[in-house]
């Protein structure tokens, strides 16, 4: 049985005082079967530490370097997430491969830095409305994973959470239902299958794209469905406890 894993994204979001508002009301919440994940900007991070410290909330980082140190300048190296008390770290977001045109290899090298490194990736896949239009959602899910295979091998697999992220459902309100989560959700499994069965049993699959209160019973009644990367509904920590309670 995996566990259920609900994640919040904040993406570019918060200030000091925002988010110390945020993290406070999120330790109000009761405990969970689930694990709840927060991800913040880089700069919050030594203060979302401190703030979670002894909690049940476990730290995120948005992106990472693909290098491991040195004359990059403007990047932030798996060590230094490390250093903050970061145990998992966003790759490959539809945000990171659209507007900061990151490739499949990138995003492969990425995985491969941070299990080096001790952290758990959790690499994001999903489709465009064009590529699910016409007929491609699991071709590109597929191919997103595969590049990561080649890269690191499927045993890491165990050591990682995929999130399917289909791009259409993000920011726009309009989540996947949960019958088409749990369609894709159970192809990725059975291609993730085809190089090992018990990594595709073993494997987290977090859904994501316009997650809220409302919506999320029903995909985590799903069998394939292991949890939510929430963004938006994840800013407000009422919206997002009754979230996690549904995980439960
Ligand atoms: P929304 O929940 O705001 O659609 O964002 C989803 C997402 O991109 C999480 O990584």
């Amino acid at each position: 049985i995996r566990q259920k894993i609900v994640a919040g994204n904040w993406k570019m979001n918060g200030t000091k005082e925002s988010i110390m508002t945020l993290v406070n009301g999120l330790l109000e919440m009761d405990g969970s079967d689930a694990e709840i994940v927060i991800a913040p900007s880089f700069p919050y991070l030594s203060q979302v530490n401190d703030l979670v410290d002894g909690s049940c909330l476990v730290l995120a980082a948005q992106n990472i370097s693909d290098e491991v140190k040195g004359a990059y300048t403007g990047e932030v190296s798996a060590s230094m997430l490390g250093d903050f008390g970061v145990k998992y770290v966003l790759i490959g977001h539809s945000e990171r491969r659209s507007i900061y045109r990151e490739t499949d290899d990138v995003i492969a090298t990425k995985v491969k830095v941070a299990l080096e490194f001790g952290l758990t990736p959790m690499l994001c896949i999903g489709e465009t409305l064009e590529e699910r239009e016409s007929n491609q959602t699991l071709l590109v899910c597929e191919r997103q994973i595969q590049a990561v295979i080649a890269e690191v091998g499927i045993k890491e697999f165990e050591k990682m959470v995929i999130a399917y992220e289909p791009v259409w459902a993000i920011g726009t309100g309009l989540s996947a239902s949960a019958e088409q989560a749990q369609e894709v959700h159970c192809s990725i499994r059975a291609f993730l299958a085809k190089s090992s069965e018990s990594v595709a049993q073993k494997v987290q699959i977090l859904y994501g794209g316009s997650v809220k209160a409302s919506t999320s019973s029903a995909l985590f009644q799903m069998p394939d469905v292991d949890g939510a990367l929430v963004g938006g509904a994840s800013l407000d920590a009422k919206e997002f406890i009754e979230i996690v309670k549904t995980a439960s």
